[in-house]
């Protein structure tokens, strides 16, 4: 397949799931099973998904050798949508020097000490480097909302809690993510969307599977019963930040092989957007260069 083919292919996985602005939104218009329409069989899903990240690994590199941009890919999504095996299988072939994952859990006292950005400033990836953050800040306009007893925890004076919070916060997280952009920052930000009958299965065949037992938490089944307070949050988050700068994709996630060709379509294809290339080298570079050869031809 042709380079250019390949892009073409890809943007057939990528577009539909691509919102780039919150106007009209409506999480009930996407579909977690959706599997982008063209009867695509496993194997050729395999293979794509092979050629998409044996492509990553080369944009990669020179996302590191240009050592100009940096790569913030943000992953949202209720319990078992598959965060984590789509962070692995994604991240498969890239080089681990240019790569960190973080997780971010509930805040520890020292974080609710700062403004919430505080901590994920902390771990935003340096030029040259793909950083993933596994939950973010947007957490703070998820689970803080649907649980309001944790936003009194954060310390903050009566005087900053209006009854704008959210969309206030929200307004916040796109600025901070226009500014990333500003800086030479690219953020994906992406949601795996998994309907709740999916989420019901995977969590009992974790509870079948002595292996998968650490992995289960009862909290979890509990967090069930506020299924459709979170869907709203995520729509108003979705809403309020989406951008062509920090774009969010709805990646259907009953289907973990859609879902990952998905995530990988969209990060290959941003990548490829920068249009990068090896630094050119200076004149005194390449003399240098010819000086080492010489020395090296001389060597016995
Ligand atoms: P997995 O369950 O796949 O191992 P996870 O991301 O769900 O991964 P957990 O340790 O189960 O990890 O849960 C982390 C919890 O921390 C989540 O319930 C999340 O909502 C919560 N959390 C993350 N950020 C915040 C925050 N800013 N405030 C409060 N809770 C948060
Ligand atoms: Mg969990």
């Amino acid at each position: 397949m042709q380079r250019d083919e390949v892009l073409d292919r890809l943007e057939k996985y990528v577009k539909p799931f691509r919102i780039t602005s919150g106007k009209g939104f409506r999480l009930k218009h996407f579909d977690p099973g959706d599997t982008g329409g063209l009867r695509l069989d496993k194997s050729e899903a395999v293979e794509l998904l092979d050629r998409g990240t044996e492509w990553l690994a080369r944009e990669q590199e020179l996302l590191y050798a240009q050592d100009r941009w940096s790569l913030l890919l943000i992953f949202q999504a209720m319990d078992a949508a598959g965060k984590d095996s789509t962070i692995k299988h994604v991240m498969s072939g890239i080089n681990p020097q240019g790569c960190q994952v973080f997780s971010f859990k509930q805040p520890s006292a020292e974080d609710l000490d700062h403004d919430f950005l505080w901590r994920h400033v902390k771990c935003l990836p340096e030029r040259g480097q793909i950083g993933i953050f596994n939950r973010s800040y947007y957490e703070e306009v998820l689970v803080v909302r649907v649980h309001r007893d944790t936003l009194e925890e954060e310390k903050l004076p009566p005087q900053c809690v209006s009854k704008q919070i959210w969309a206030e916060r929200l307004a916040d997280m796109a600025h901070f993510e226009q500014y990333l952009a500003r800086q030479g920052t690219m953020v994906l930000k992406f949601f795996l969307h998994v309907s709740r009958a999916e989420q019901k299965k995977r969590f009992l065949e974790r509870l079948d599977k002595p292996e998968k037992h650490w992995k289960f938490a009862v909290s979890d089944v509990r967090e069930r019963a506020f299924w459709r307070h979170y869907m709203h949050a995520y729509e108003e988050a979705i809403r309020a930040t989406a951008s062509k700068q920090a774009p969010w994709f709805v990646v259907p996630a009953d289907n973990k092989w859609f879902t990952r060709l998905v995530v990988a379509a969209a990060v290959v294809q941003a990548l490829e957007g920068l249009d990068l290339s090896y630094p050119r080298i200076t004149a005194a570079k390449q003399k240098e260069l010819n000086a080492a050869r010489a020395m090296l031809a001389k060597e016995r």
